[in-house]
């Protein structure tokens, strides 16, 4: 199926992301959020991020024009009818996506493609709730979206090999390099890389190094372009955990048992960046 058009639910970080990404390559976007300001937000943010593209030289006053001309937003479902695929980027929360899930099913015709850039949410799980379980797919963005080169495609169990093609084939045309992976807990890249982060709390609650240099070592030794603890701080210390804990009940493997340090830290407060400290100071 040739998608022109792509539909997405949260005009929030990933939703605007994946807009900028959608409409830069030339394909019509509609970004529903729930309040219009919401997104007349996402759609600022879109501009924003053209603006310095402009002002790196990548892009031309006109391209940005072409581009945000190619954004619909709106506060209503019905306008996602214009899709050929809808990418549901609304905040993590099971219960809403399943509500939301429901509602654009019933209202999409048969042949469009309904995807989740949910990061944690068992993609299987989400594709059953629907009518459309072989054309439901996981498309896991990463932020921010217009710079990261990776989009995750989570094959669910009921998903066909014609809605993998489509989307495949999508994710090349926003310039990005799409790896295939099967549905479970963390699917790849945050299977790894969280469980790594944690075992340099571990690491660091050992006393083996101080913060500075277990993250040195990372980024000399393994060519890391930051360290796994300058990392925890901008993913956030209560989200690392909140995933370790989602590991060891989903996996029940005790590998995946969190850092008791991690525990300590969030205990505190000191939750990252955005609590102005975590394992450093900001
Ligand atoms: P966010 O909070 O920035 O944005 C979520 C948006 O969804 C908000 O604008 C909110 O108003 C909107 N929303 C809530 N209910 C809605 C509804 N019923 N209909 C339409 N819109 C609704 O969150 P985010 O960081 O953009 O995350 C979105 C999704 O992407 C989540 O599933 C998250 O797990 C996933 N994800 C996030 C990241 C990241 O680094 N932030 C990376 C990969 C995947």
């Amino acid at each position: 199926m040739t998608i022109q058009t792509v539909g997405i639910i949260g005009a929030g970080t990933m939703g605007n992301g994946i807009a900028q990404a959608c409409a830069v390559s030339g394909l019509n976007v509609v970004m529903v959020d729930i309040a219009e300001a919401a997104v007349q937000k996402g759609i600022a943010t879109v501009g924003a991020s053209l603006d310095r593209l402009i002002k790196k030289e990548k892009m031309t006053e006109a391209d940005k024009a072409a581009a945000l001309a190619r954004i619909k937003g709106s506060t209503s479902y019905d306008d996602l009818k214009a899709a050929q695929i809808v990418i549901e980027a609304a905040t993590e929360n099971e219960a809403l996506k399943v509500k939301i899930l429901k509602q654009v099913d019933d209202l999409l015709a048969p042949e469009v493609i309904l995807a989740s850039n949910t990061s944690s949410i068992s993609i299987t799980q989400l594709a059953a709730i629907t009518n459309r379980a072989d054309r439901f797919i996981g498309m896991h963005f990463f932020n921010p979206v217009p710079m990261m080169a990776l989009v995750e495609i989570i094959r669910g169990l009921q998903t066909s090999d014609a809605t993998h093609a489509s989307v495949k084939a999508l994710a090349e045309k926003l310039g990005k390099t799409p790896i295939t992976v099967k549905n479970a807990p963390g699917f790849v890249v945050n299977r790894i890389l969280v469980p790594m982060i944690n075992e340099a709390f571990f690491v660091l609650g050992e006393g083996l190094a101080t913060a500075e240099d277990i993250d040195a070592g990372m980024k000399l030794g393994c060519n890391q372009p930051i360290g796994p603890l300058a990392l925890a701080d901008m993913v956030g210390l209560d989200v690392c955990l909140a995933v370790m804990e989602v590991y060891l009940t989903q996996f029940g493997d005790s590998k995946y048992r969190p850092s008791p340090l991690l525990k300590e830290m969030v205990a505190a407060g000191r939750l990252g960046r955005k609590t102005g400290r975590g394992v450093y100071q900001y």
